[in-house]
């Protein structure tokens, strides 16, 4: 059996989890704050709110960026369907942007064409950790004065223009869940560029509580704290936290020992025409959270075998990204159905994922490519 991926989990984790449990604090603690400190140096970023999910933090970017009732947010419907969740959280609706037939992200010309009267923020996806073109799009956000945000939930390690992704936009967003480069069991992380947003989204993260667990156990006095508005209930663990440190510790190694395992795939598979295999974008690099595969011919039937195939020899293949506006959750949206975005249709018919995981050996790796061949 060869699974799509791997946590690279051991005892440093084991025992990074264990002194957090044996130092007494478990929720948002001290850990966290340490944690969201070294993310924050690692990536460039000014602040960092660490979160329960991605999909939470998404959340809290999105009222950071003010969206709310009746806004309109444009968001790629090629994505996992947490990014286009977000926005319904908020009461605003999604204008599906259509995407790129190379990076499978949403461009410039894709975004302005969604852009409406009501567009009160533009949440770009790095599908799969491949960056998208961040001040291409930057410049028609500021001509429609909308709000970027970045949902880099596959993306932490990639770079765009020499920087890591992380710290280009007001509000960009990771995801530590098993399936993503890094991971804390579940998690994620808020990264803001303006510090007022910053300590707002920090009160909203627990129950928009006026004062701080910390502060109110570090306290001489009596603090009987107040909840001024809505808040939510998104916090990290302190045991998480503590895993995330570890984790963290390892991103460089398993960057680049995926951009490793990618080659190999690329030298193996690159002369079948077939196959448009993923590449760095002129502007950045990689991280390859997922290695996928579009098929140039064959269709949706060949990419379904292939599939099929794979499951068949219990090989982990699995299906490119979802389309949102295809699934039942957005039937009543107005784009919903085919045919309103071609190249989103194309990419989540047509495209595979192949396993990828730090200890892949080049044995699995070889019979992953031999399979695949049998089965064009
Ligand atoms: C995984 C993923 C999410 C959701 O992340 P969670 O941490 O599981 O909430 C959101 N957006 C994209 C693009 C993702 O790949």
């Amino acid at each position: 059996m060869i699974p799509i991926i791997k946590p690279w989990l051991g005892e440093q984790e084991a025992e990074a989890a264990r002194d957090a449990i044996l130092s007494g604090w478990v929720a948002q603690g001290p850990r966290v704050g340490q944690f969201e400190r070294a993310v924050c140096d690692r990536v460039g970023a000014t602040e960092g709110l660490a979160v329960s999910s991605c999909t939470t933090g998404l959340h809290l970017a999105l009222i950071g960026a003010e969206v709310g009732p009746g806004d309109d947010v444009v968001v790629p419907s090629l994505s996992f369907i947490a990014t286009a969740n977000s926005v319904s959280y908020c009461g605003a609706n999604s204008v599906f942007a259509d995407v790129c037939p190379v990076t499978q992200n949403v461009t410039a010309q894709t975004v302005s064409d969604a852009i409406t009267p009501k567009t009160k923020a533009v949440l770009l996806v790095h599908q799969v950790g491949m960056p998208a073109d961040i001040d291409a799009i930057r410049a028609v956000c500021d001509a429609a004065g909308a709000v970027l945000i970045e949902d880099a939930a596959c993306a932490i390690g990639s770079t765009y223009k020499g920087a890591e992704i992380g710290g280009h936009s007001p509000f960009v967003v990771y995801s530590f869940h098993p399936r993503k480069v890094i991971t804390t069991g579940e998690g994620g992380m808020v990264m803001v560029q303006d510090k007022a947003i910053a300590d707002r989204l920090r009160i909203l993260r627990q129950h928009a509580m006026s004062i701080s667990d910390v502060a109110r156990h570090s306290s001489e006095e009596f603090v009987f704290e107040s909840y001024p508005e809505l808040g939510y209930n998104y916090r990290m663990t302190d045991i998480q936290a503590a895993i995330g440190m570890v984790q963290l510790g390892k991103l460089s190694a398993v960057v680049s020992r995926r951009r490793q395992l990618a080659q190999n795939y690329h030298r193996a598979l690159e002369h079948y025409e077939i196959l448009q295999l993923p590449v760095d974008p002129s502007y950045g690099t990689t991280n390859y959270q997922s290695y996928c595969i579009k098929l140039r011919d064959g269709g949706r039937k060949l990419r379904d075998r292939i599939l099929q195939g794979f499951k068949d020899r219990q090989i982990g293949g699995k299906r490119g990204i979802m389309a949102a506006h295809l699934e039942g959750a957005f039937s009543t949206h107005r784009q919903a159905g085919r045919g309103s975005l071609p190249e989103s249709e194309r990419w989540t018919d047509e495209s595979f994922v192949l396993p990828m995981y730090h200890h892949m050996t080049q044995s699995e790796q070889a019979q992953v490519v031999e399979e695949l061949r049998v089965l064009l």
